[in-house]
């Protein structure tokens, strides 16, 4: 079906102001916050309610067009990437605060509210929404609840998945259904679980029930600064085996460091090889026994300074320097590649290492800015796109990463999504028969594959391609790392 044919279809149950056709308007939706892949789409659309979501996915189905859905397109996996046969379906319009029931300590959304405007719409109740990823000013609850997304506060209050307790979902035959209540728990198989994580592959989601939680009485951020990463990185899991949550828990190395410096100027020592920013959140009571604690380990690890915030406004801009931690790499390089795997936390110390010797061995800088506490690793590898072969380069070396982290028992993403960048990946992590299991449960919501094609379950002739080309299972990229 040609764009003019299609759009002319929309047309008839969607404003004007709705539809996006023109060759260059579209050209902004080309691509997500993985910019090296771009594809325009056939056309946007941007529904303003429900029952234009059901209109359209019923008319999709019908033509067999595939949709991608959108939110605000700052995913880094390439997850909203477009087809170039499909529609976007951006959600953007849909962006409404539908009820916030402090009683119960929820609130309703739409899908395109952002999230940090959720906390902010509850602050005179005293509450907040716990997970805050580190693009919570752009991203949408929409887009967290389709990546999980994680932040630096998940590792004491949990990811998306913990924080939701109902969706509305659109599937693609234009069927409106309701996963999940207001109670704890629901008879049959969780598929109010099974859609958080699913990549806009099962469904669209038009509205969501958060939880919410109690402000902290208090919260006390304090500097940890390191004159090596592993003696950081050590000290993390000795903080949490000695029984201390922290709301969080975020590591940067030195090149992560002296960007953000040079961007925010957040008060970090320049010279230290890493800084741990360690949050400690409750009672006044609790926070000051668990900031001597923390002080305590992060000297017996030693620590050559650590620094407590001295008031709220230090806090935030301690905070600050981490929150514009990727924008302050962006303007190091020219282009970065933003990994995210997760791994136990013992072995970070040893993890780190290998990324600096393939990063020596790549000939590309890699700059570690990430949720430490909860083993989430996000090296920035720094290459220039306009130099040919740099993007393969830093792809393969990102390949390589995450090979090690399935190595130490981890896993090939922690909050980014698989997308389309960590295809190669999933092949390595899980078997065919694995694999062929998430196709079934995918084709049992959407048969003709419309939803979001080509993303996140790789099919097995693509895997059998990536298998002959790269590491195969169980073998260690880099042979001379011990195996754990
Ligand atoms: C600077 C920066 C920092 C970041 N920090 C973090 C971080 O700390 N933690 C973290 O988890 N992520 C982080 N991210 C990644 C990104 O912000 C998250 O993945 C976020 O959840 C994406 O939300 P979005 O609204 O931009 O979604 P999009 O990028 O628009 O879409 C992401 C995926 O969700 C699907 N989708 C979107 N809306 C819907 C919907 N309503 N229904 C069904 N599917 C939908 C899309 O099809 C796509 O597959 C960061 C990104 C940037 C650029």
């Amino acid at each position: 079906m040609t764009r003019h044919a299609l759009s002319r279809r929309f047309r008839k149950f969607l404003p004007r102001t709705s539809i996006i056709d023109q060759p260059e308007s579209l050209r902004v939706y080309e691509c997500d916050a993985l910019s090296a892949y771009r594809q325009p789409p056939l056309l946007v659309v941007l529904p303003e309610d429900i029952a234009q979501v059901q209109k359209t996915m019923r008319l999709c189905n019908e033509l067999r067009v595939p949709v991608v859905s959108r939110g605000a397109g700052t995913g880094l996996s390439g997850g909203a990437l477009p087809h170039a046969k499909g529609i976007v379906l951006s959600l953007a319009k849909m962006n409404a605060v539908l009820e916030i029931d402090a009683a119960n300590r929820i609130a309703r959304v739409q899908p395109g509210v952002r999230n940090l405007a959720i906390s902010q719409a509850v602050a005179h109740l005293n509450l907040f929404y716990a997970p805050d990823p580190s693009s919570q000013i752009a991203c949408t609850i929409g887009g967290n609840v389709a990546e999980n997304a994680g932040g630096v506060h998940c590792l004491k209050y949990g990811l998306t998945v913990h924080n939701i307790t109902a969706l509305k979902i659109v599937t693609m035959d234009g069927t409106l259904i309701t996963l999940g209540g207001a109670a704890l728990d629901c008879p049959g198989f969780d598929l109010l679980a099974l859609m958080i994580g699913s990549e806009g592959m099962l469904g669209v989601v038009v509205e969501v029930t958060v939880k919410l939680l109690p402000l902290p009485e208090t919260a006390r951020v304090m500097l940890g600064v390191f004159d090596s990463a592993a003696k950081a990185a050590d000290s993390v899991t000795s903080i949490i085996a000695a029984g201390i949550i922290p709301a969080g828990v975020e590591m940067m190395d030195n090149l992560a460091i002296r960007a953000t410096e040079e961007f925010v100027h957040a008060g970090y020592p320049r010279d230290a090889a890493a800084i741990l920013l360690c949050e400690l959140d409750g009672s006044e009571e609790d926070v000051v026994a668990q900031v001597k604690q923390v002080r305590r380990i992060l000297e017996q690890h030693g620590a050559v300074e650590t620094r407590l915030a001295r008031d709220e406004k230090e806090r935030a801009l301690f905070w600050s320097g981490r929150k514009s931690a990727f924008p302050a790499i962006g303007r190091i390089s020219k282009d970065y590649y933003c990994m995210d795997g997760t791994i136990p936390r013992k072995h970070l110390s040893r993890v780190l290492t290998g990324i600096q010797r393939m990063s020596d061995e790549y000939g590309l800088r890699v700059a570690n800015v990430f949720h430490a506490g909860d083993g989430n690793l996000h090296p920035l590898i720094l290459y220039d796109a306009g130099e040919p072969g740099e993007l393969h380069k830093a792809e393969k070396m990102g390949e390589q990463i995450l090979e090690l982290c399935i190595q130490v028992g981890g896993t090939i993403t922690g909050e980014h999504g698989v997308g389309i960048e960590k295809m190669g990946g999933m092949c390595v992590q899980f078997s065919d028969r694995e694999r062929a299991q998430f196709h079934a449960v995918r084709e049992s919501f959407d048969p003709q594959r419309l939803l979001n094609p080509g993303k996140a379950i790789p099919t097995l002739a693509r895997c059998a391609e990536h298998n002959a080309m790269h590491v195969h299972r169980g073998e260690l990229p880099f042979p001379d790392l011990p195996r754990f």
